[in-house]
């Protein structure tokens, strides 16, 4: 027997085996180990790319939702005007609005008969939609349950063959037709915004569905066939969905996995030795922990970077993830709440425990209908302050989907609008107050915009213009002002909004308003104006004059008749007392005659009788000629003239030098203004009267003694004259005033009655007053008020036209 050959056998595979074991083993864990290594280094980019696309989404969903508020604010504002929002108010809304959005490329507004309004101007041509036919068509959108909301539409491609979203706003204009406010949103430009500048790490892209995938991203598509690729949904409305869709670029994914399988191929053949293949393996094991702290590395990253753009928001952000039940709040959310903003949230209690109790269910309502419905999520709900009180707030959010539909996360924004609903309420309640009072106001309160649309119109309008307050809303003010003032109108609205001035606006004025019949109403019109932000309203009150105007002229007809019927008087008492002269001084001059030449024919009787017959007849003289006087002494006041009062005193002095030398009265003047301007003739003829009673009401055997002073008495001078003569019981200061009404007989005292009469009329007619102040035996006060009368800026000084005739200083005696 070969002993060599069992020996060798043996040996062989006693070495052999053991190689062979050591191989066989050798291989395969090198095997398995390369394998696991590969493994994990997949799911780790896997998981990667999971987080950037969950994390871009999160960016772009809250992106949306913030500048789809702020399209359907724009939106809701159109609507609110009744479309009558002019064109350039538009723009420079649009405009202002898209100059710091730079992934929104246009706005338009468009009715069936086409595109009406692009901002910018001559924006964006859009080449056509190519995608999401299931966009709302035209019919979709006039349907009430669309109008007023936002709705994410068709695919667009520029003509430079970018893809934008378009979004569409429906609203309904004052006229009935249904408008829509389009927002284009351009995709790239937004991703772009919503990720670093210079990420070379990762492609991103969005699709729409349902009609299959749209790229448009980052520049770089994402390889559909890469085995790391990763979506998450961005937005769904209507019937487009949106998803975000990552994968890591091929250096990336060539640097986070290196072509090591070959080598671990050829060093598991190549090494038989276990522990050289350990020391391999111990080697791949290190390497494998230092890619893994890359790839943690790169996601603390991106999570940081979600978080920049979370903090950059000026509004809180949250984040609820539906599954476990988490709650991300952001700082500005904490700070709201009076929180640290470093305050652990536990979980999604932490908010529906935080929500009044009145408002939480519903709270949980919206969040079920946005859910169920896809109804917009956007409550308003109090929730509990730190130190206790409650804070008005207003959430957004938007729930993102998995594949199968079902909620993973909801995130969105919140913030404190405590204040606006407090101004809101003061708001409300001040135009509750507001309402109730011009709810039973009297007069006619109308509200309308800047374009004149009336707003709202208080049941007065009814009495007023005819018009029920539901036929004036919504017509144009014009309708209430006459036909020739209408253009102007609209020119004193344009013309105070460009330049504020005006002779309207806060000013009351009396104009003429339109009845619905048609029949101008005399109205008193104030118009005041009250912004309300960029808008503005005017309020007018209209006060129907009509009854007022209607008394007023039946007023003046009143004194029209009265001073034509007065003027007649007048006519026929100066024409009688004239005629009655010449008969009367017949039966004087016979009378006379009569004593003179046949006295002696005459019995002693006969004389006396013709005595008292010539008496009479002289006594009736003067009293016509005062009649006459009287008559005479409310013509116009004639000749107006600035002259010195002392003369015209003096003047009344030397027509009554008589009276001076027979009684040695004395006249004093103290005091007169150095000029006066009235007529001078009556002036003198009033004083001439007052002076002539004042010597003859002397106390007996007494030297009357006169006074006149005068000073400064509203709109001209008070004169004041006294005597210490017999005086008077004050009862009949007044009476002395009335036609022949005399205090003593014509035995006692000469006279007719009617010299202060005469007095009143001339004082009364320039505008002025007399009255009489006495006691009995104490003297006598008169007082007479004399208004300057008016410069005349065309003939100051010169004669008046009319009543130049001044025949009342003729045949008049005191
Ligand atoms: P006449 O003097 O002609 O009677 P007037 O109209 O001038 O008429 O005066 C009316 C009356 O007023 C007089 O009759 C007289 O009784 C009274 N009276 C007027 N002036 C004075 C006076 N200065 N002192 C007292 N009584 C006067």
């Amino acid at each position: 027997m070969d002993l060599a050959a069992p020996f060798d056998a043996r040996t062989r595979l006693g070495l052999v085996l053991p190689m062979l074991v050591v191989v066989v083993v050798g291989i395969a864990v090198t095997a398995v180990t390369a394998g696991r290594s590969q493994d994990v280094r997949h799911q780790a980019l896997q998981r990667f790319s999971q987080a950037e696309a969950n994390n871009t989404a999160r960016i772009l969903s809250l992106r949306l939702q913030q500048d789809g508020h702020a399209v359907e604010r724009m939106g809701a504002r159109l609507a609110v005007r009744n479309g009558a929002m002019p064109e350039s108010e538009w723009r420079a809304d649009a405009g202002a609005y898209l100059s710091d959005k730079p992934w929104l490329r246009a706005l338009y507004v468009a009715d069936e008969t086409g595109v009406q309004w692009v901002e910018p101007e001559g924006g964006p041509a859009v080449a056509g939609l190519v995608g999401a036919p299931g966009g709302p068509g035209r019919s979709d959108m006039s349907q009430s349950g669309m109008l007023g909301r936002l709705h994410a539409g068709a695919v667009a491609r520029f003509e430079d063959g970018s893809d934008g979203m378009m979004a569409y706003y429906p609203f309904a204009d004052g006229t009935g037709r249904v408008r829509v406010l389009v927002a284009l949103f351009d995709i790239a430009a937004m991703l772009r915004a919503s990720r670093p500048a210079r990420d070379e790490d990762f492609d991103v892209a969005l699709t729409a569905s349902p009609d299959g995938p749209r790229l448009a991203g980052s520049g770089r598509a994402v390889d559909p066939g890469t085995s790391y690729r990763a979506s998450a949904p961005v937005a769904t409305s209507y019937e487009v969905g949106w998803t975000l869709h990552s994968a890591p670029t091929v250096s990336f994914a060539r640097r986070m996995h290196p072509r090591t399988g070959l080598g671990v191929w050829m060093s598991g053949i190549g090494l038989t030795l276990l522990g050289a293949s350990l020391a391999f393996m111990a080697q791949l094991a290190r390497r494998q922990a230092v890619r893994l702290a890359d790839v943690d590395a790169v996601r603390r990253t991106s999570e940081q970077r979600y978080n920049l753009v979370v903090r950059g928001m000026a509004v809180g952000v949250w984040d609820w993830g539906i599954r476990d039940n988490t709650l991300g709040w952001s700082p500005n959310a904490m700070r709201m709440l009076g929180l640290p903003p470093d305050y652990k949230v536990a979980d999604a209690s932490f908010f529906f425990d935080r929500i009044h109790p009145d408002d939480q269910p519903a709270v949980r309502e919206a969040v079920e209908a946005h859910f169920e419905m896809g109804e917009p999520y956007a409550p308003n709900f109090r929730m509990r302050h730190e130190s206790g009180h409650f804070v008005w707030c207003h959430a957004t959010g938007q729930v993102l989907l998995d594949e199968t539909g079902e909620p993973v996360r909801m995130a969105g924004s919140i913030e404190d609008i405590t204040e606006e609903r407090a101004a809101e309420e003061a708001r409300n309640r001040s135009e509750r107050r507001l309402r109730a009072v011009t709810q039973s106001a009297v007069d006619a309160v109308l509200t309308t915009n800047a374009q004149g649309i009336i707003e709202e119109a208080n049941p007065a309008c009814e009495r007023v213009f005819g018009y029920r307050p539901d036929e004036l809303v919504g017509s144009n003010i014009r309708i209430l002002t006459p036909t020739e003032h209408r253009r102007k109108h609209d020119y004193y609205i344009k013309h105070y909004i460009e330049t504020g001035d005006s002779d309207i606006v806060g000013k009351v004025r009396e104009v003429y308003g339109v009845h619905r019949d048609g029949h101008a109403i005399p109205i008193e019109l104030a118009v005041t104006e009250y912004k309300a932000g960029d808008d503005r309203i005017f309020i007018a009150t209209a006060r129907d004059l009509s009854a007022r105007k209607a008394g007023e002229a039946e007023r003046e007809a009143f004194i029209a008749r009265l001073e034509q019927t007065n003027a007649e008087l007048e006519r026929f008492s100066f024409a009688a007392s004239h005629d009655l002269r010449e008969p009367l001084r017949m039966i004087g001059n016979f009378s006379q005659m009569l004593l003179r030449k046949h006295a002696g024919q005459l019995d002693e009787d006969a004389r006396k009788a013709v005595e008292i017959c010539a008496g009479s007849a002289q006594r009736m003289q003067a009293l016509l000629d005062d009649l006459i006087s009287f008559s005479r002494a409310s013509d116009d006041l004639g000749q107006i003239e600035t002259f010195i009062p002392v003369d015209m005193i003096e003047l009344a002095r030397q027509n009554l030098a008589e009276d001076f030398e027979s009684s040695g009265a004395s006249l004093e003047t103290v005091h007169l203004p150095a000029k006066l301007r009235t007529n001078p003739t009556r002036f003198s003829r009033v004083f001439q009267n007052l002076i002539a009673n004042s010597i003859k009401y002397a106390k007996d055997g007494e030297t009357p003694k006169i006074q006149i002073s005068a000073a400064p008495y509203e709109q001209g001078w008070l004169f004041t004259l006294s005597d210490k003569g017999i005086g008077m019981r004050p009862e009949y200061c007044e009476q002395i005033f009335e036609p022949f009404k005399r205090l003593h007989p014509a035995s006692k005292y000469s006279g007719t009655g009617m010299g202060l009469a005469i007095c009143r009329k001339i004082v009364n007619n320039a505008g002025g007053r007399i009255w009489a102040e006495s006691e009995l035996g104490e003297g006598s006060r008169f007082y007479v008020y004399w208004p300057e009368a008016p410069q005349d800026p065309d003939a100051a000084g010169t004669a008046h036209t009319a009543g130049t005739d001044d025949s009342v200083s003729e045949g008049e005696n005191a």
